[in-house]
This record gives C-alpha cells, sequence and structure tokens, in this order.
C-alpha cells in the first residue's frame, strides 16, 4: 500500500433490514430465490459505498451475503449436516446449537467466488476478504466423524487454501482469516492453530492477514471480557509464534479494551491492523479519539506498518451507528495523516 495508514475494516457491516432482521446474528434472509439475489448484491453496493464515504481505503464486502461469518461458509461443504443439530459451547463462552460434522469434508464447489468478482467490478479499491480460520470453524461445530478437533481443523484448512486461492483469482488482494478462537484455546493455537493457518495460506499469491479479537458486541462476549480482569494479556500467549509465522498482518482489538498496548510489540515487524473503533458500544469515537489511539500504537509499531482498523466485525450495530463509526475512523486517520506529513 502505497498510501499512509491504510484503514479498513475487520469485516462485517449491518445489513439493511429489507435484507434481514437488524442487530441480530443469524438473522435469517427476508427475500427468496431472485430477489433474495438480488437483494445481497444491492447491500453489497450499498455496504461499499458506506466505505467509500467514510474513506476506507482497503474495502470489503461487509458480509452482505454472508448469515454469519463461520455458517455460511459451512453450509457450503459436504461433510456437514445442518439438520442433525446440537448444542455446543462456542469458545468455552456460550451455548449454541450447530450442525455436525457426519462424513470427510469437501467443498465442492466455490463459496465467495461470484460474489468476489461481483464486488471487483465495483471499485478499483484493495479488496480484503474474510474467511473464518480452521480453529474457530471446529469450534463452532459438532463434529461426529473425526473426532479429532486438530484433524477436523487440518481438513478445513485445506478447504480454506481452495476457497482462498480462487477469491486471489477473482481480485483479492488480501484474504483476511478470522480467529476469535486464538484468544481463547492458547495451547491448541500453538500446538496446531498456527500450522493449520499457514496451511491455509499457503502458495497463496497475496497479502494475508489473521483477525484475533473478543468478538461481537453480544452480551456473552461482554460478560466474558468483564471476567477478564484489568489487563487481557491473552495476545501475549499467541503474539511470539504469529511474529515467525508467514501472516502478513495481524488485526487486534484495541480501543475501550484493556489490552496492554505494548504487546503489539511481540509483532514487530508485521503489519498491524489496530482496532481503533469499539464495536461493542453504540458511542461514536471522536476522531480525536481515534487519532489518539492510533499516535500511542506508533510507540510499538512503524507506520509503515499500520493499518488502522475497527475492533471486530459491525454486524450487530445498527446501520447508522456503523457508518457514523466508519467516518470516525476515517477522520481519525486523517489527522493523523495530515501531523505526520507536516
Ligand atoms: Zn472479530
Amino acid at each position: 500500500m502505497k498510501i499512509l495508514l491504510p484503514t479498513s475494516t475487520a469485516g462485517s457491516l449491518p445489513k439493511p433490514s429489507w435484507l434481514a432482521k437488524p442487530k441480530t446474528l443469524w438473522s435469517p434472509w427476508q427475500l427468496q430465490g431472485n430477489q433474495l439475489i438480488e437483494g445481497k448484491q444491492d447491500a453489497l453496493r450499498l455496504a461499499l459505498d458506506d466505505q467509500d464515504r467514510a474513506g476506507i481505503d482497503i474495502v470489503s464486502d461487509g458480509e452482505q451475503t454472508r448469515q454469519h461469518f463461520v455458517t455460511t461458509f459451512i453450509e457450503h461443504l459436504s461433510g456437514v449436516d445442518f439438520e442433525n443439530r446440537q448444542t455446543v459451547k462456542i469458545r468455552n463462552r456460550y451455548e449454541a446449537s450447530v450442525p455436525s460434522v457426519v462424513g470427510a469434508v469437501t467443498r465442492e464447489k466455490p463459496v465467495f467466488v461470484e460474489d468476489v468478482r461481483f464486488l471487483r467490478t465495483l471499485t478499483h479499491k484493495p479488496i480484503k476478504w474474510a474467511l473464518p480460520g480452521p480453529m474457530t470453524m471446529i469450534d463452532t461445530l459438532y463434529d461426529a466423524h473425526y473426532k479429532s478437533r486438530e484433524k477436523l481443523a487440518w481438513e478445513f484448512a485445506k478447504i480454506l487454501n481452495q476457497e482462498a486461492k480462487e477469491l486471489v483469482a477473482a481480485g483479492v488482494d488480501i484474504i483476511q482469516f478470522d480467529e476469535p478462537a486464538f484468544n481463547v484455546f492458547f495451547n491448541e493455537v500453538n500446538d496446531w492453530g498456527i500450522a493449520t493457518l499457514e496451511r491455509a495460506i499457503e502458495g497463496l499469491e497475496c497479502e494475508t492477514a489473521v483477525h484475533i479479537c473478543y468478538g461481537y458486541g453480544i452480551k456473552a462476549n461482554i460478560d466474558w471480557k468483564n471476567a477478564l480482569g484489568n489487563e487481557w494479556r491473552q495476545y501475549e500467549e499467541i503474539f511470539p509464534k504469529l511474529q515467525k509465522s508467514s501472516i502478513d498482518l495481524i488485526s487486534l482489538e484495541c480501543q475501550n479494551s484493556r489490552v496492554p498496548m505494548d504487546l503489539i510489540e511481540l509483532v514487530r515487524g508485521k503489519k498491524v491492523m489496530v482496532g481503533a473503533i469499539d464495536v461493542a458500544s453504540n458511542t461514536i469515537e471522536t476522531p480525536e479519539k481515534v487519532a489518539d489511539l492510533l499516535r500511542r500504537s506508533l510507540q510499538f509499531v512503524d507506520v509503515d506498518k499500520l493499518y488502522p482498523c475497527t475492533n471486530c466485525g459491525m454486524a450487530p450495530l445498527s446501520r447508522d451507528v456503523a457508518r457514523s463509526k466508519l467516518n470516525a475512523l476515517g477522520a481519525g486517520v486523517e489527522i493523523v495523516r495530515r501531523e505526520l506529513s507536516a
């Protein structure tokens, strides 16, 4: 990127209410058939327009075509039975009814390639595309077939790699893997989590990112965060190994978070997508608040490697709030850019 402090979002943006019920995870579609296809594309245009108006440099689809960042990908795979649901605890935190792995998992056709092609026709800006990471995928399923989290993660890594290669060929510039599970299962992350991520990015001719966060602003996550104490040092457990990985960008949560900012130092050399927008609050950050956080982060990340971002996806927020937060991000970054080039 030639732009100083290139901005992006972690991924999801709220959907229009005519497409899916707002502020609801796994919200069912309000349209069907061809109307749904057209509606998703219209929503994608609007999500891109919001990003453009806010001055976001690296754009995404805002996940307008997905019901959920993990489940929608899994729905397209064979070997997973969506009728046969089991209740599991997601990230040791909240119970959800999830589909079951009942046979070998395979990807018989591309999942997001058509969406990427469509987005590519709408913009010349770099596109970042989010996919779920292998560990977060296995954590959102009941496994009645492999009966091994690690084995299933390796299978998903292979599938994600196939999908990612096709997305890059269709015009994606940065592939991002969402791994909120990395903030929970440290031993597994270090044993095989990062290795499966490396498998997912093998041979990709684009930049790669991993997004590790404290989750959407839903109650289960907020309760969990309240139980984590005054300092959130989860990143400390996994950053040293990620620093040695081939991942290019690391996305982390900083705004209104109790993550000690000096933990960024542990991934020195990587590009860092610093979360400067809190997604768990409806209060709109002032541009000055965004700028202040970015200034502080520059102690720990080189200026050419600072990628201002949101803490996490904004799907559960209202569209108004999400738009205002995007604008605050763009305006806050402008302040710092002016200072740096003065
Ligand atoms: Zn997130």
